[in-house]
């Protein structure tokens, strides 16, 4: 049996009020899943037999966000909730989106048209009661996950759930059911409906799930990645989970999958990654290409990099050679841009009138060359004696 206390008291309260007023109301999809499972939900979604127009009734504050589809968000203790009218759909032509949605439907068709079985579980909490017709309940303590329905059906009328098996085989760590991954494998090219953003918010998730290694082998073998990334290199992804969550991860995928051959034109890009991060992979992956050798080149790779760059540079070289990775933590501290060296501009002017202008600006660059080849001369005698030399050189 559940415990009540888990679900938060306001949700309970948002049920409690919906069911006196002689409707139905369940906690359903992701809260109801990680619930079982133990988890920590952070998103309670309320399902109610009752329409958006009763719920507005029956709370002082209910905004109407998505009233079309049957959604509206109910404001109780400064918190707020989602009540969404249990609702069926028609037919699917886009392979994205139901044509029509019908509200008011019984609770089991609301859950007939969720993607897969441990999605499609309903708690009432007014008794913790489950609603469970597609043995959800059994396919989480199995840790499988099967589409409800016919797989192949549910991956035609919408391409994303491709996807989503995928992504939620990383996050909970489940193995995707044999016509399950079946279909996942025949209906890939449904993939081309779904919107590129959609295909990057997925593979994020996938990525910093708790089993990417497992999620991305899938994707491999049923042909999604070739599919979706014709250009990418072969590769085993046994890395990709012992780095950090967060951009690191993607750039460790992104060189696996790209490694020397990224190119603008890269398949990658079409995701319409974030600009930043977009950028970062851009710059991090030549540098994976050839690892340096040396503390004296992994100071001058560093010093070449941007600051920002760095940590998912040592995440990544963490794993692809650890010797050389902690060759370049140890050197990481050491001057390498401009901003540390001893001196700036003014005072090499004071000592070298002639070193002006754009002279100035390549006598900076010079020492900097110098002090990142050997660190102990940055300090002010031995900088002025480098100088000493360049500033006879260079062009009045
Ligand atoms: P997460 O914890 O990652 O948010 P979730 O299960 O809550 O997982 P959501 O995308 O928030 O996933 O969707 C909420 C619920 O809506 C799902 O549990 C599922 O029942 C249903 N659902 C969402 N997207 C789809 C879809 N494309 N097809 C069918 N059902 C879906
Ligand atoms: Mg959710």
């Amino acid at each position: 049996m559940l415990d009540p206390e888990a679900i938060p008291s306001v949700v309970r309260e948002v049920c409690k009020v919906i069911e006196a007023a002689g409707h139905q109301a369940v906690c359903v999809g992701g809260a109801v899943r990680d619930l079982i499972l133990q988890g920590q939900p952070d998103d309670w979604d309320v399902a109610s037999s009752a329409m958006p127009e009763e719920i507005s009734k029956l709370f002082p504050n209910v905004i109407p966000t998505g009233i079309q589809h049957g959604t509206v968000s109910v404001v109780h203790k400064g918190m707020v909730i989602e009540v969404t009218t249990y609702r069926g759909e028609g037919t699917y032509t886009d392979g994205r989106r139901p044509d029509s949605v019908t509200l008011g439907v019984p609770l089991r068709e609301d859950l007939a048209r969720r993607d897969f079985t441990i999605n499609a579980i309903a708690l009432r909490p007014s008794d913790m009661s489950l609603h469970d017709p597609f043995n959800g309940m059994a396919d989480i303590k199995a840790k499988t996950i099967r589409a409800v329905g016919d797989a192949k059906e549910r991956f035609k009328e919408d391409g994303l759930r491709i996807f989503r098996a995928i992504r939620f085989s990383s996050k909970l760590g489940f193995s995707i059911e044999r016509k399950t991954l079946e279909a996942v494998a025949s209906e890939r090219e449904m993939l081309r409906l779904v919107a590129w953003e959609r295909i990057f918010v997925e593979l994020t998730k996938t990525l910093n799930g708790q089993c990417p290694e497992k999620a991305l082998d899938v994707a491999r073998e049923s042909g999604v990645l070739s599919y979706l990334f014709p250009d990418r290199q072969e590769c085993s992804f046994q890395l990709v989970g012992n780095v950090p969550v967060g951009d690191s991860r993607f750039v460790m995928f992104s060189h696996l999958m790209f490694g020397a051959s990224l190119a603008k034109t890269s398949s990658l890009f079409k995701l319409k990654l974030p600009n930043k991060l977009a950028s970062k992979v851009g710059r991090i992956l030549p540098r994976l290409q050839e690892l340096p050798k040396n503390a004296m080149e992994t100071r001058q790779v560093l010093s070449q990099m941007k600051r920002e760059d760095h940590e998912s540079y040592f995440h990544c070289l963490a794993q692809l050679n650890p010797e050389i990775h902690s060759t370049a933590y140890s050197q990481k501290d050491n001057p390498l841009w401009i901003s540390d060296l001893v001196v700036d501009g003014r005072q090499i002017a004071k000592w070298y009138p002639t070193l002006t202008g754009r002279n100035l600006g390549e006598a900076l660059k010079f020492l900097v060359d110098e002090v990142v080849k050997d660190p102990s001369i940055n300090n002010e005698a031995a900088i002025k004696e480098k100088l000493l030399k360049f500033s006879q050189t260079v062009q009045r």
